[in-house]
């Protein structure tokens, strides 16, 4: 467990935080969490990132906000929820067993690293996949208009479609992809990758689905136990979403905490016109967003997006993590447009989180219902 090689790790560790590895995913590799030493006032306020790898201004964002959050209440980030993702596709390649892949830069090399080995399973033009120990690996070549791994998945979904017999190879994996964005800054093509698993009763989930389920993967497993443990009377999830705009999930009015996560919001609002950050509305994410999803979603003002999670029973595997840690306080979810500069990303992160933060100390400890 190579964890002094993380340089976040390294950060936390500079910063004087209690670190702890709260347990491991299916590749044996650590998730852990960083506490910020001196603060003592619970509920924790917990700041995770990291389920998709490759909407790389989250870790980054969760690190300086552990620095810098205005709170005394304690204060724990989870930057790496997909530890294999956040490598790269080369260290992941070598983490499920496979030789120095230290050499490859692109897709076709990745492509030819695997065929070299016999390990590809499928092409279909620059659309591969292979395995590699108990990972599979998909991707194709980026194009002008690549903006992520949206189109990878389109492509791997079809394949799937049109040849059934192969499924069975991929159930139960994790299916690493490169992140696909070449315009995009700081998301490198093969330096982080986005997983996403295909289950035996042919869900596709990602780090950010599984929660509640008892069929979980060990990864949001950890993360889970570790939530139900501390019960967080704040909960912020960073993600990057699509276009150079951005907006964040709120949650809807039959959440336990309904009423005081309006009252958080109102304050996030102001900062964001005092900040002069533009924000997305919902037509403008609709060339982008899955059909599925659109369903579920109502506009609000300032890029606000109230997502309905459907209950339990009806989505047995969709709950993401910030539905399932909004039973134990407000919970939030950001989505930072991925075509802004990296400064600007992190401009984004700071302002939603830090607003939630000086909100929730201006609003005091209350309970649920108030
Ligand atoms: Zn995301």
């Amino acid at each position: 467990m190579d964890l002094a090689h993380d340089p976040l790790w390294a950060r936390c560790q500079q910063l004087g935080a209690e670190l702890s590895v709260l347990g491991t995913d299916e590749h044996q590799l650590p998730i852990w969490s960083a506490t910020r030493p001196g603060d003592s006032a619970q509920p924790p306020i917990l700041i995770t990132s990291g389920s998709h790898a490759d909407e790389t201004s989250g870790p980054e964002a969760a690190v300086r906000l552990l620095a810098n959050l205005p709170t005394e209440r304690t204060v724990i980030v989870i930057p790496h929820r997909d530890p294999l993702g956040a490598r790269g596709i080369p260290a992941a390649l070598l983490a499920c067993g496979g030789d120095d892949a230290s050499g490859l830069h692109t897709w076709n090399d990745v492509r030819q690293w695997l065929a070299e080995r016999h390990l590809l399973l499928a092409e279909d033009g620059s659309f591969a996949i292979g395995l590699a120990g108990d990972l599979a690996i998909a991707g194709m070549e980026p194009t002008g208009d690549s903006f992520g791994t949206e189109k990878i998945i389109k492509s791997l979904m079809f394949w799937l479609e049109t040849h059934p017999n192969h499924r069975a190879a991929l159930k139960g994996r994790w299916i690493v992809m490169p992140a696909n964005a070449p315009g995009c800054d700081r998301r490198g093509i093969l330096e982080c990758g986005y997983s996403i698993r295909l289950t035996r009763d042919n869900f596709v989930g990602h780090y950010n689905r599984f929660f509640g389920h008892p069929e979980a993967p060990r990864g949001v497993a950890v993360v889970q136990a570790f939530i139900d443990d501390v019960q967080p009377g704040l909960t912020i999830d960073l993600h990057e979403g699509w276009n150079t705009r951005s907006y964040w999930f709120v949650s809807d009015e039959a959440s336990a905490f309904a009423s005081r996560s309006e009252q958080l919001e109102q304050h996030v609002c102001d900062a964001l016109d005092a900040a002069g950050l533009p924000m997305s509305t919902l037509s403008e994410l609709v060339p982008n967003m899955p059909a599925e999803h659109l369903l579920r979603f109502t506009p609000k003002s300032h890029g606000r997006l109230v997502w309905r999670w459907p209950p339990h029973q009806e989505s047995p595997w969709g709950v993401a993590l910030m539905p399932y840690a909004a039973q134990y306080g407000p919970a939030f979810q950001t989505e930072v447009g991925r075509w802004n500069s990296w400064e600007d990303r992190l401009a984004y992160q700071r302002v939603l989180a830090e607003s939630l933060v000086l909100a929730d100390r201006h609003l005091g400890r209350r309970s649920p219902s108030s």
